[in-house]
């Protein structure tokens, strides 16, 4: 008779958490997955998924514009449904909802559907008061969109519901610069709508290069997509027509239809029962863990966004694998943090890899940067005024790549072949030795000055 109900008890079924859940079954553990919302998370839900399909809908705006340059006549204006799309994506976001719904059962997971907290180091507690006990538990809950403590607040929305609206807003204000601001920014905009961002800081996605950022945010503007910056949030008053006005600092107040908070995401840790085994969290509430995923209780691991290591899909992914692995397979894994390449999905995307300017003169001191500043191909026939910029960071000593930076169309695509050379520790001399594809916007890589 086994001691526990299960091996292992994992909480939360996003993308780290069926991973963990999948392989740690496939390696031989007894194990259940509890997910208070659907199997899929963040990412496949309300995230990654949904939003890379709104993108796609979102290009079409420009596509078509340019298609007449390239011998197409498309009626002008062209007409747009908000709901097609809308329900489209979230058809889809169905269908991966099953698959990952599937693969749980096909691995003899048991999946429930329930919200679970922590009641001590091996024992959860269902919704409905069941209690189950495990010799492990894995927390894998994720992070929620963070809201800016401020009068009328409960008036804006987040990107959860961003997907679900009855209609694109006319006027839509969004907090935040970073990933989700840019990312909708690009979305609405396209969809036609007057676009605002307003930041606290004077800067949009920190942590980016800062050339590529504020080629981001030549264009965007360029495009007709207002920014206010030192424009910390201070409130939202509903009007009697229902227009939302919202106080700025330093910036007259702004009347928009819709508010969006995007300002940065917080782990799922209130209220999670986790003191009751004295597993501790940091000063933003994430789980403190080590190498191993392991929490302060020794039968508690924790993986994904609620970790606040890096808060990306295939990180989480890494993570749940090398806990399985090490924990159940026999296979000690830890995951690498170095070379984790990133986008943003904004109107044109950037991408980097590796470190910015900025961080590789802090760290080598002696740095070559070379770069191409370029206008695509197709951006030309268009006559579409939107140049592209690529980077690459090199160690000034040995010529080591230590970073790429990029905007322009597809660079997300060209971005993942970029990390394998930088991560393998290629240098600028083994680009050059590398023939061009031409015509292609990847060939800048292997031709920059
Ligand atoms: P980000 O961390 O990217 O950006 C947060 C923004 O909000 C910053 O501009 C920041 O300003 C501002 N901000 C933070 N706190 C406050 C506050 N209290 N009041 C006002 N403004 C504030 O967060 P996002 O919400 O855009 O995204 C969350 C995370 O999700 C990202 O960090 C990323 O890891 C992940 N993500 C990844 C995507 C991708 O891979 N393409 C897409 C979407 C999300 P300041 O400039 O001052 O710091």
């Amino acid at each position: 008779m086994p001691q526990y109900d299960y091996d292992l008890f994992v909480l939360g079924a996003g993308s780290g958490g069926t991973r963990a859940s999948r392989v740690a079954a496939a390696h031989g553990a007894r194990v259940a997955v509890a997910e208070e919302y659907r199997v899929g998370g963040t990412c496949v839900i309300r995230g990654c998924v949904p939003k890379k399909l709104l993108v796609y809908g979102a290009h079409f705006a420009e596509d078509l514009r340019d298609a007449q340059h390239f011998g197409w006549d498309v009626p002008s204006p062209c007409s747009f449904s908000w709901q097609r799309l809308r329900d489209n994506v979230l058809k889809e976001v169905d269908r991966i909802n099953g698959a990952y719904t599937q693969t749980l059962e096909t691995h003899k997971v048991d999946i429930i559907p329930q919200r679970a907290v922590v009641t001590g180091p091996n024992s959860v507690r269902l919704a409905d008061g069941t209690e189950k006990t495990a010799e492990r538990i894995l927390v894998a809950v994720g992070a929620h969109p963070a809201i800016p403590e401020c009068p009328g607040h409960e008036h804006g929305i987040t990107s959860n519901e961003a997907f679900h609206l009855d209609a694109v807003p006319k006027r839509i204000l969004i907090a935040g610069a970073g990933y989700i601001a840019n990312e909708f920014a690009g979305i609405f905009h396209q969809f036609g709508a007057h676009v605002i961002l307003a930041n606290r800081s004077q800067e949009i996605l920190r942590g980016y290069d800062a050339q590529i950022r504020d080629r981001l945010l030549q264009i965007s503007m360029m495009k007709g997509i207002e920014f206010k910056f030192d424009a910390a949030f201070q409130g939202i008053e509903k009007l009697e027509d229902g227009c939302l006005k919202v106080s700025l600092a330093n910036h007259d107040p702004v009347i928009v239809d819709c508010v969006m908070f995007a300002t940065g995401r917080r782990p799922n840790t209130e209220g999670l029962g986790l003191e009751s085994a004295g597993v501790e969290l940091d000063e933003m509430g994430a789980i403190k863990v080590g190498d191993d995923n392991r929490s302060t209780c020794p039968s508690i691991y924790a993986i994904g966004d609620v970790t606040n290591r890096i808060q990306l899909t295939p990180v989480a992914i890494r993570e749940g694998q090398a806990f399985a692995d090490t924990v159940y397979g026999g296979k000690p894994t830890t995951v690498d943090y170095e070379c984790v390449p990133a986008a943003v999905f904004s109107h044109p995307p950037l991408a980097g890899v590796g470190l910015t300017e900025a961080q590789a003169r802090r760290k080598l001191g002696s740095v070559k940067v070379y770069s191409s500043d370029f206008r695509p191909m197709k951006n030309v026939l268009a006559g579409r005024n939107e140049r592209a910029l690529y980077k690459m960071v090199c160690d000034g000593d040995t010529g080591r790549v230590v970073g790429i930076h990029m905007i322009g169309p597809d660079v997300p695509e060209i971005i993942q072949a970029c990390a394998v050379a930088v991560k393998a520790g290629l240098t600028k001399a083994d680009f050059d030795a590398t023939v061009a594809l031409h015509p292609s916007m990847a060939e800048e890589l292997v031709l920059m000055r």
